[in-house]
């Protein structure tokens, strides 16, 4: 497969054409950005390994029976996904009390949370992404009719899927953003990333923060922090396999 022309160049990725029609060439960049792209620095060694975990996550939702515009990976930095109309919402979920919904209600650290909370924000660095409901993003014609109600019970699956697959690994997942696309057809698949740089996972034990936050908060080296969890989803697939 050739890479054709940029299409676009995303705070993490860059995005291609492909020779192929409906396919799009995607390559993870070494760039780690915070508060909505107003911090940015180049990190070595950080493409290559979002590019593992994403690979391994995206196989694992897709064995168990998600549809994603994950089509396969090429080589450490690239994958090639499917074209999709991105829906311009970033889903985020919540299990435990971390982040912007702490310091909003003033609750205690990873307080368990009665039932998974999904809200949207609109994906906007101009903005700061702000918070948006699902009434809004139909009456601004963000979505259509019946699309958040598709996306709440993707995201549970799915929710509910990388709980697990992280307790294998002997993480625990506070919260994550997901985003979605829809094919030519209008159904509405998984797309874009799962990694640390979109979900906040502490060690199941120790609590110890082993996502972003060591970036945003300048408290760690993102790239061993990331490789920790790579080696943690690699050895628990090796378990799972034997
Ligand atoms: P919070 O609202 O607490 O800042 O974020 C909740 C979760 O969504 C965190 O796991 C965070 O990583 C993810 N998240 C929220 N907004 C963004 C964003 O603009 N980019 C990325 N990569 N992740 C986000």
């Amino acid at each position: 497969m050739q890479r054709g022309s940029l299409i676009k160049e995303g705070k993490a990725k860059s995005l291609y054409e492909t020779d192929e029609p409906g396919l799009i060439w995607v390559e993870y960049m070494d760039q780690a950005t915070a508060l909505n792209g107003k911090r940015k620095h180049h990190i070595a060694g950080k493409g290559v390994v979002n590019n593992k975990i994403d690979t391994i996550l995206f196989n694992y939702l897709i064995s168990e029976g998600i549809k994603t515009d994950y089509v396969e990976t090429l080589s450490d930095t690239v994958q090639i996904n499917k074209s999709v109309k991105i829906i311009p919402l970033e889903v985020i979920v919540r299990n435990y009390a971390s982040g912007s919904l702490q310091k909003k209600f003033n609750l205690p650290y990873l307080q368990k949370l009665n039932q998974t909370v999904i809200s949207y924000c609109y994906k906007s660095d101009e903005l700061d992404d702000p918070v948006i409901n699902a009434s809004e993003a139909l009456g601004l014609g963000f979505i259509q009719p019946g699309d958040s109600e598709r996306i709440q019970e993707l995201t549970l699956q799915i929710n509910d899927l990388l709980i697990e697959r992280f307790a294998q690994a002997n993480l625990q997942l506070v919260d994550f953003k997901l985003e979605f696309g829809k094919l030519p057809n209008g159904e509405i698949i998984l797309a874009d990333e799962i990694s640390p740089d979109n979900c906040r996972l502490v060690d199941l034990t120790t609590k110890e923060s082993l996502d972003k936050d060591v970036f945003r908060k300048s408290t760690g080296d993102l790239v061993t922090v990331y490789e920790e969890v790579l080696k943690r989803l690699e050895q628990s697939e090796e378990k799972a396999h034997v």
